[in-house]
Formats: structure tokens, sequence, C-alpha cells
């Protein structure tokens, strides 16, 4: 989410005469856009600011002075404390109020402006769709925010106190954006929420739809070839959402579905409100709905009171249930947060090691499912030219980079490929010609200028 509002941030400030460039050097404005989901990230930003302040400071006598911006979770957790703690930075903005980033710039002259509110009104509604060209530089796969905040107070999680509680866009303004997204040549879109499949936004005649709706209505766009969404919980994951990942072609079968422990004790000292049979069952309804569909998860390590017996029960987990990829924390207590102040937190150097043995097994899984694919054919949306001459770089439905020798003509389309070899992360295949496009109900949504 943080890098769909960083592009929400570029645009809002494109009317003002700013445009993006890639160093730090030749910017007049930097604007660190920040991750407050762990103790490390925040501590990142303070010395991320550090190195900034030097440069500030060498170029205050210039005819090129820089500003600075602090945004994002940090800035809407610490607020005035940032320019307590770094007097140079001049705005500091929360994830909630950005649009008033041109504001906020003017206000900084000679003092610092500050704004962490949650404003009734939708950021979004004050900034300007992004050109035609801008979103064609941006890629051919693009994110779109559905749904943002939480209502769930995970106990380790700072998102409900960061992003506010839970608010989902009206369906008509998410189509909006999506066609003209679509419109400028995007043919995959993540739909991005922290509760994402919470979605329940409503429509002008006062209806409110589902994610499985709303998915049912992008898969009518026909040169939106792809549509994905993230993160989900598993109590949310609907029977109706379940039954799109059965039958709508454009949905694409992999899902990211973080269980977060194997234990159930621990499920519960989380307020996660579910056991780990919950998962397995629930898991067991989406693989038989969309045999193809691989998953992935989130894990943490180390939450307080997680014993050896609790952390084997997340290794079991794990080995039944086979993820295609996996992401794992060690846990970090956030000031605010219930989790912090519980007893038995677990020794840093005990949770080291049960990252270690998580990481072996994930890991194993992940080459697993790579290797796979070997032998498999997979269509491959095709994003790009490769680094070598004639090569194109594609997706295949997991999220996987594949390479193939191929025209760049084929680039924003969709082809099968059979994949016939992998390297670390990486797919390397041949396009296979189209078979007769009425064949193939499927291909023929892929069917793209
Ligand atoms: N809404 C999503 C997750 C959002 S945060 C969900 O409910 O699953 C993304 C991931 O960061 C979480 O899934 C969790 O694994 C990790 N995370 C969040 N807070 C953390 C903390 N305090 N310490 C370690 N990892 C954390
Ligand atoms: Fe955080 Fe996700 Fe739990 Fe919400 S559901 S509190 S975002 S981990």
């Amino acid at each position: 989410m943080n890098v769909y509002d960083a592009g929400r941030m570029a645009d809002a400030l494109a009317p003002e005469g700013y445009r993006e460039v890639s160093d730090v050097e030749s910017a007049d404005l930097v604007i660190l856009n920040t991750c407050h989901i762990r103790e490390r990230a925040t501590e990142k930003v303070f010395s991320e600011l550090g190195r900034l302040r030097e440069m500030k400071d060498e170029r205050a006598a210039s005819a090129r002075p820089l500003t600075l911006a602090v945004a994002g979770c940090v800035a809407q957790a610490e607020g005035a404390e940032i320019v307590r703690r770094q007097k140079a930075v001049d705005v500091v903005v929360g994830p909630q109020s950005y649009h008033r980033l041109p504001e906020l710039l003017r206000q900084a002259h000679g003092r610092h402006a500050v704004d962490t509110d949650f404003p009734v009104e939708d950021k979004l509604d004050h900034i300007a769709a992004p050109s035609p060209a801008k979103i064609r530089s941006r890629g051919l796969s693009a994110f779109v925010t559905i749904q943002e905040g939480c209502d769930k107070f995970c106990t380790f999680c700072v998102v409900p106190y960061t992003r506010g509680a839970e608010v989902s866009r009206p369906p008509e303004k998410v189509l909006a954006e999506v066609e003209t997204l679509v419109a400028s040549g995007v043919r995959e879109v993540t739909l991005l929420g922290q509760n994402v499949n919470a979605y329940h936004g409503v429509d002008g005649a006062g209806a409110a739809w589902s994610l499985a709706r709303l998915v049912r209505q992008l898969d009518a766009l026909p040169d939106l070839v792809r549509v994905r969404y993230t993160t989900s919980h598993p109590n949310d994951m609907a029977d109706d959402l379940i039954a799109a990942h059965r039958d709508v072609p454009s949905l694409m079968p992999f899902l990211h579905l973080p269980v977060q422990s194997g234990s159930d004790r621990v499920l519960a000292a989380m307020n996660r409100k579910h056991r780990a049979a919950d998962y397995r069952a629930l898991v067991a309804r989406v693989r038989a709905a969309c045999p193809d569909i691989a998953l992935s998860s989130d894990f943490i390590v180390g939450f307080p009171g997680e014993t050896e017996a609790d952390f084997q029960a997340t290794l079991d987990l794990i080995a039944e249930i086979t993820f295609a990829s996996t992401f794992f924390f060690i846990y970090s207590p956030r000031a605010g947060t219930p989790g912090a102040t519980l007893p038995d937190q677990v020794p840093d150097s005990v949770k080291r090691d049960r990252l270690a043995r998580l990481q072996t097994l994930v890991e194993s899984q992940r080459h697993g499912f790579n290797a796979s694919a070997v032998g498999r054919t997979m269509p491959v949306l095709f994003e790009k030219l490769g680094r070598h001459p004639g090569q194109l770089v594609g997706k295949s439905p997991y999220l996987q980079p594949v390479h193939v020798e191929g025209p760049a003509t084929l680039i924003g389309t969709v082809h099968d490929v059979a994949i016939e070899s992998v390297e670390a992360n990486s797919l390397f295949g041949r396009v296979l010609p189209r078979p007769p496009s009425a064949t193939l109900e499927r291909e023929s949504l892929y069917e793209t200028t």
C-alpha cells in the first residue's frame, strides 16, 4: 500500500509542478513514506533522516535548498515527535491526509507543518488521476486501494492505530479508477486493503458490495486480464469469494492468507479469533474450489508466551499446508499494543533460533514450488524486455518472473509458456503457439490489443 500511496502523493504534487526523479541528489523535496509495523522499520526512518539532514545542511546556502517530509505510518504514530527528534524535517503527514501535501509544503516555509488527522473527506477524492503517460510509465500491473484500516486489533499489531478504522471505498470509485488505468494500458490490478476481503463498499443505491462482487465486475472489463487482492484475514474468507476463485477467469489462483501461528494458544493470545483447525479447513475449501490455487502466508515467531511446543505446532501447520511463499517475522513489541506489555516475552536468542528453523522449512517449500513448475504450461503476462536481446520477462499466475525469447509485441498480452527450467526465483520457458481462441474460454479474455 505504501507503493500505491507514494504514487498518489506524486499525483497530488504533479499539479504543483513536481515530478519524480530517481536520485536524492537531484530532488528538491524528499518524502520518506514510512512503515511502523516493526521497530526496525521505524528505526530506519530516523537513521535515513540523519543522512538527509547532512544533505539538507550542505544545500542550505545554495540556490536549491532541500525540503524534507515524512509520510506514512511512522508519521501517523510519532507526529510532532519526529520534528522534535529531527529538526530538519519540514513536513509530517499521516497516511490519511497526504492529499494536503501541497498546502502543507506551502505552510512549511520557515516552520514545521504536521498533519496526522483522520479527515472525514476521502483523500483520494482530492487527488487528480495521473496522466495516461504517467500510468504507462508505472507499468502494466497496478495497485488500487479499495479498503483501508482495520477493526480487528490483533494484539501485536499497530495497524488499527496508524491506519484507523476499517473503511471501504465505494465500488463506483474503485471501478472508475481501474477503468482509467486499463484505458492507459494497465492489464493487471492488485486490490489492496489491510483487510481486503472484509471489503464492503456501499454503492450509490445503498447496496453493500462484497469483494467477490467487485472482482466479478472487474472480470467484465475485457482488457483487464488479471485481478489479485491482498491482504486477507482468514475469518473474512466468505463463500462468495471462494466461489469466485472457482469461476472468475481473471482472478489469479494465488492467495495470500496470513495465519501467523499454528498454535491455538498463541492464536488466542494474538486475538486472531480462529483456531489452527479452522485455517486448515478453510484452506481445504479453497483448494477444493480452485485446485490449482497456491497459498502464501505470514508468520510471527516469538510472540509472548510462545513455547517450543507452540512453535512446533507452527512448523507442523506449514509442513502440512505447504506454501508457495512465506513471509516470517520476529515478534517486535510495539508501544501501545496489548502484546507489548504481556508477560513471558521470548528472549531474542530463542526468537532467532526459531526464525532460522522456520526459514529452512519455508525455503525448501518455496524451492519445491518453483521446481514443480518445470514441465508445466502456464499463462504468462508479459511485462517488459529482459536483460538480454530478444528476451522478455513476464509473470506467472503465482507472481514468479518468467523469462522467454520472444518479440516485444507480446508485452501486455498473456500467452501460454512451457516452463523448461528454474533458476533461483525465476522460471525459463518457451512461448507456445496460441490454440484457436474459440476452444478456450479463458484464453479469449487474454486477446488484448
Ligand atoms: N492485515 C494483515 C497483516 C498486516 S501486517 C493480516 O491480518 O494478516 C503484515 C504482517 O506483519 C502481519 O501479517 C504480521 O505477520 C507482521 N507483523 C505485524 N505486526 C508485527 C509485529 N509487531 N511484530 C512482528 N511482525 C508483525
Ligand atoms: Fe493488524 Fe491484520 Fe490483525 Fe488488522 S487483522 S490488527 S492489520 S494483523
